[in-house]
Parts: structure tokens; C-alpha cells; sequence
């Protein structure tokens, strides 16, 4: 017979009986190779457990980068940080950006849409642009941001505005491996659960040089506040000539790893309603995540200006990995449904 770690095997039994686990637990899951039978397992109860939670429903957004710039948070894994970027600046103009906002929405299959900037960026163009879409897209499609820091009357009227939700986490390594202060981060964090917004959150972007203590503290951190929406995981891609491109890229398969965890860590956290791996990829969607996200215009894990021609995919990729991913439906709304077929 197989042998299986006990300590690992008690952690995924507690879950069964509905109990999330602690930090030592996830920092013990997370520290098995990925081809190890532990990881394997930890995928399959993660996955298991999920589809009962969410009730085999799959999600898929969509995010459109509007703008770019080389940017000043200088991330070393971004690809339009300042110092290593070789994009200049563009935006979109509002046509665009209604012509792909309603392109995205027309088929009324998309839970939310995020809009996303650098981390600096115009607040007064960035409430023009949510003013001219909340009218146009349908109703039932909630609009989000992916913004840089903002303050308290920001995040209450962007709520005030009809934002549903906002994208926002201190990263891995956070003020090392980028400019920015965590502190700042996290205070737009608060900000934003104060104005009433769906928080979502991410353990990301990892990398081969992260810890399982590090993944481990920054995954829980998305059970602060009274949790996030949305929690997920995000691999970091290889940029060639970045300043971390020397450390590599992980496994889908140690994504995941780390998805699976994610999830069970957040079992008991009921404003929990969605869990991403980002890239899109099948493994991620067995080992606990339901939710994929399409893409267009700036990206940045992308060295394409516009990143539909390469990493992005749209609505109809998303839901034939989701079906192929063994989802029965697809959740467009909190209240609304829609099957799966293997012909969408
Ligand atoms: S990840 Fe965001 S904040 Fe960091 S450099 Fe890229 S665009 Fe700027």
C-alpha cells in the first residue's frame, strides 16, 4: 500500500469534518514536492471539497488592462515596471474601451468585469470611464477595479459609482521585490472592505525561490477583514530579462498545489464565493479552483501590448476548460446559472 505523510492525512480529514486549517498546516502542505502522492491528495480533496461548496459551479471573469506605462511600483516581475520595461506608454480610448467592455458582456456569461491600471493612475478618467460603462453593460455584471492605492472617500465612491469589487493584495515579497510599502497596500485593503466592496485576493505572483512559509502567510492574510471574495493563486511567468527571470517558473502543477491549499484554507470562510488560478490551466481547475479569468489589452505577465494575441483568452476558451475541467454550469450571477455543454 501507499504511504501517505499522517499529519497530512489528519489535516485533509479535518477538512472533510469542515475545518480549514492553520498556518503549520499549510506551511506542512505546501512543502511536499508536487509529483509527491501528499500533493496529489491535498489536489483531490481540495478539488472535492470545492465542487461541493460551489456546487459544481464554474465562473469566468474578464479583466482589460487600459492603459500601460512604464510603472514606478517597479515590480521585478511585472513587465511594465520602470527600469526594465521596454513598453512605452498607450491608453485606450474610452470607444475601445467600451467596444470591449460590451463585447465582453454582450453573451451575459461573465460574473464581473475588472478594469485595470498601472499602479498609478488617473482617478477622475477612472470614474469617467465606470460612469460610461455601469450603464451600457448588463445589470447583472458586476464591474471591479484593479487599481493602484486609494483612500477611504476613493473605494466609497467608486462603491457609490456601482464598482462592486476591488482586486488588491500585498504581493509576495512586497516592498523587496517591488517599490511599494505593504503597509499602504493593506490599508487600501481596509479601505475598501469599509466602502462596502467585494474584496478579491490572490496568493501570487510565486515564484521557485517562495517559501511554504511565505505562501502560507500570505494565503491567510486573504482570511483578514472578515475575508476576501474572491482567494486564488498566481504563478509568476517567466519574463525574459526581468529582474527575476534568473529564478525561473513553477510547475502548473505546483500552482496547483498551492490553489489547493489556498482552498482549503479558506473552507470556513463564508464571504468566500470564488477561487481562481491565474494563468488559466486545468490542473489549477482540479485542485480547487472554479474561476478563470479572460483577458484583453494590457497584461502584466504578458510582453504583448495587447494580450489576446498571446496570453489572454476569451469568453469561449474559458468555458471549454471549464466543461473539459468537469464543471456542470456556469455561475454568471449569485442568483443565476447556465449549463455547461461541450459545445459553447
Ligand atoms: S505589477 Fe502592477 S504595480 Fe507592479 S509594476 Fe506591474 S503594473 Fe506596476
Amino acid at each position: 500500500m501507499i504511504k501517505i505523510d499522517r499529519k497530512v492525512l489528519g489535516i485533509l480529514d479535518k477538512a472533510r469534518e469542515g475545518h480549514a486549517p492553520g498556518k503549520e498546516d499549510c506551511i506542512h502542505m505546501l512543502s511536499f514536492h508536487e509529483i509527491s502522492p501528499e500533493a496529489s491528495l491535498i489536489r483531490a480533496t481540495a478539488d472535492s471539497l470545492m465542487r461541493s461548496k460551489f456546487d459544481n459551479n464554474g465562473m469566468v471573469f474578464a479583466q482589460i488592462g487600459i492603459e500601460i506605462a512604464p510603472c514606478p511600483a517597479s515590480c521585478k516581475f511585472c513587465s511594465f515596471g520602470e527600469g526594465h520595461t521596454s513598453f512605452g506608454t498607450s491608453n485606450m480610448t474610452d470607444e475601445d474601451i467600451l467596444a470591449t467592455a460590451l463585447n465582453f458582456t454582450e453573451s451575459n456569461e461573465l460574473y464581473a468585469l475588472f478594469l485595470m491600471t498601472m499602479h498609478n493612475y488617473d482617478y477622475d478618467k477612472l470614474i469617467r470611464i465606470v460612469r460610461m460603462l455601469r450603464n451600457k453593460i448588463p445589470a447583472e455584471t458586476k464591474l471591479c477595479v484593479n487599481i493602484g492605492d486609494f483612500d477611504l472617500s476613493q473605494a466609497r465612491e467608486l462603491k457609490a459609482e456601482g464598482v462592486a469589487g476591488a482586486y488588491h493584495l500585498a504581493r509576495l515579497r512586497e516592498g523587496i521585490d517591488t517599490t511599494l510599502d505593504p503597509k499602504s497596500r493593506n490599508a487600501s485593503i481596509k479601505n475598501l472592505k469599509e466602502a462596502g466592496l467585494d474584496w478579491y485576493y490572490c496568493c501570487e505572483p510565486i515564484g521557485p525561490e517562495h517559501t511554504p512559509e511565505e505562501l502560507a502567510e500570505q494565503l491567510l492574510f486573504g482570511r483578514e477583514f472578515g475575508g476576501c471574495f474572491q482567494h486564488g493563486a498566481m504563478n509568476r511567468i517567466y519574463i525574459p530579462g526581468s529582474p527575476l527571470a534568473r529564478h525561473g517558473q513553477i510547475t502548473e502543477l505546483k500552482l496547483g498545489q498551492v490553489t489547493a491549499v489556498v482552498t482549503l484554507a479558506m473552507l470556513e470562510t463564508e464571504a468566500t464565493k470564488t477561487i481562481g488560478v491565474h494563468e488559466p490551466n486545468q490542473i489549477g481547475l482540479t485542485s480547487g479552483a472554479n474561476t478563470i479569468y479572460a483577458e484583453t489589452g494590457a497584461n502584466p505577465r504578458d510582453t504583448r501590448e495587447e494580450t489576446s494575441t498571446n496570453r489572454g483568452r476569451d469568453i469561449a476558451a474559458c468555458k471549454k476548460m471549464l466543461f473539459e475541467s468537469g464543471f456542470s454550469h456556469l455561475l454568471t450571477s449569485p442568483d443565476k446559472r447556465l449549463p455547461l455543454k461541450n459545445i459553447n
